[in-house]
């Protein structure tokens, strides 16, 4: 089975190779800005645009003829080629997303790129090697890596995978390589350990809890990252808003700035990805609800701890996981009141706020955390086959929601609260210590399940 997957590696560029790579990001913008410039007129003209290999045969024509042009042998042609296609893309998804053919937040037309207020990044194809601690691109010859390459490289030596494209982008200060790599790998099997479930609450107060099968609750504390550096953050970002325009000292600032943001991206990432990876591994199928993502950003209450805890990115790698590891991804519908049923006998509050952290039953008078009630009435969705996402992330058809399934009570397993909770703190310390490569989820201590 032919899959395609990204490998990024940090890189540690030669200052002259610095140099290089902040050129090639400045032809790629280029190449944008001046065929987005034609795109425009012909626009205007004809009502239409350049496909990219239209674009690409007018530069090529006009490069050789225009004198203010003659750095463009500077950089790899590839960067210019590249740019023109990512522009293509953009005018086809805008012209979609107007037409409501596009899922997801409108697009706006493409604009033009500015200098210092875009992302660095270009692309490039053709002959990329990566082998012993560098990698090679075209033009730019070998950039040693800051972390190992070994596990790609012996990949492509077995002849199990081949580099697509390398896509070089800058964040804050360090330079990243990401490839675009296809890799035959077996099918997926059925999953390690078939017939088990989880049901997964995304929270805000607490990164994930998970009820699974066995009726043993498994809750992740995420880092916050947002509001721990916040104050950090709020502060540099008043400090740099004192600064004089165009000053050295502005320019120092937006690079601290830049730095706490990365910083935070990345224990964000890390955190969701440990406890992902682990689920899938532990669970052939997993339950989560279906969250509207952009209507809770748009909440403003809401939104910072939304997008500090990444949802959407939580669902995509529980997404792409399961399905590398043999099990399934079960969405439940929009509507379905997983928050709002208790999971003991079934009955509907009509209303539930989010503060109230805790659940109590009306009806049967159960009372249990408000994640852990969700996480279980998902759980009990895992049967029913709610809504499946297939192994390319495309959703099939929802079926269920308006029922419940019945949640089975195992004997002597615990109610509620009593059962062991195996509390995990997600070891967010940056740099990497032994402490950091340990498992995410443990099982629960011998005798915690009474
Ligand atoms: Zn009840």
């Amino acid at each position: 089975m032919k899959v395609v997957q990204a490998y990024r590696f940090a890189l540690d560029p030669t200052p002259a190779q610095e140099r290089a790579l902040r050129s090639h990001a400045g032809a790629a913008r280029f190449a944008w800005n001046w065929g987005l410039a034609r795109c425009r007129e012909r626009h205007a003209a004809e009502g239409k645009w350049f496909s990219a290999a239209e674009l690409h045969k007018l530069w090529n024509a006009e490069k050789k003829v225009d004198p203010g042009l003659a750095w463009w042998a500077e950089s790899s042609k590839c960067a210019y080629q590249e740019a023109f296609r990512n522009l293509d893309r953009a005018l086809r998804d805008y012209v979609k997303s107007r037409k409501g053919e596009r899922k997801g937040r409108r697009l706006g037309f493409p604009k033009f790129k500015k200098r210092g207020k875009c992302r660095d990044s270009f692309r490039l194809t053709g002959a990329i090697r990566c082998r012993r601690g560098t990698v090679t691109l075209p033009r730019l010859g070998s950039i040693r890596t800051h972390e190992p390459v070994l596990k790609l490289a012996r990949k492509i030596d077995d002849g199990m995978a081949r580099i697509l494209s390398a896509t070089v982008s800058r964040t804050a200060q360090r330079w990243f390589v990401s490839f675009t790599v296809e890799l035959d790998r077996d099918a997926p099997g059925r999953h390690a350990r078939p017939g088990t479930a989880v049901g997964v609450d995304l929270g805000v107060k607490t990164l994930l809890t998970g009820a699974d099968d066995r009726g043993r609750l498994i809750e992740i504390v995420g880092p916050k990252p947002m509001r721990a550096g916040l104050r950090r953050l709020r502060r540099a970002s008043r400090a740099q808003s004192r600064k004089q325009p165009g000053s050295a000292g502005r320019r120092t600032g937006a690079a601290r700035l830049a730095r706490i943001h990365a910083r935070i991206a990345n224990l964000r990432a890390d955190a969701l990805h440990k406890a992902t990876t682990a689920l899938a591994a532990r669970y052939e199928t997993v339950v989560v609800e279906d969250l509207n993502v952009t209507g809770m950003i748009a909440n403003r209450r809401l939104a910072r701890a939304v997008s500090d805890q990444g949802f959407g990115a939580a669902r995509r790698m529980l997404g792409y996981k399961t399905a590398r590891e043999g099990g399934t991804l079960v969405v439940a519908d929009r509507w379905y009141p997983s928050s709002k049923t208790c999971s003991g006998c079934g009955s509907v509050k009509a209303k539930l706020t989010l503060a109230e952290r805790v659940y109590q039953c009306d009806a049967c008078g159960l009372v249990t955390g408000r994640d852990v009630n969700a996480a279980r009435n998902l759980l009990s969705l895992a049967a029913s086959g709610a809504d499946r996402v297939n192994a390319c992330g495309a959703a099939v058809r929802p079926g269920l929601t308006a029922g419940r399934a019945a949640l089975k009570q195992e004997p002597g397993t615990a109610k509620a609260d009593q059962t062991g909770t195996a509390v995990i703190n997600v070891v967010t310390r940056a740099g990497g210590g032994r402490a950091d490569r340990r498992r995410v989820l443990r099982e629960p201590e011998a005798g915690t399940t009474r």
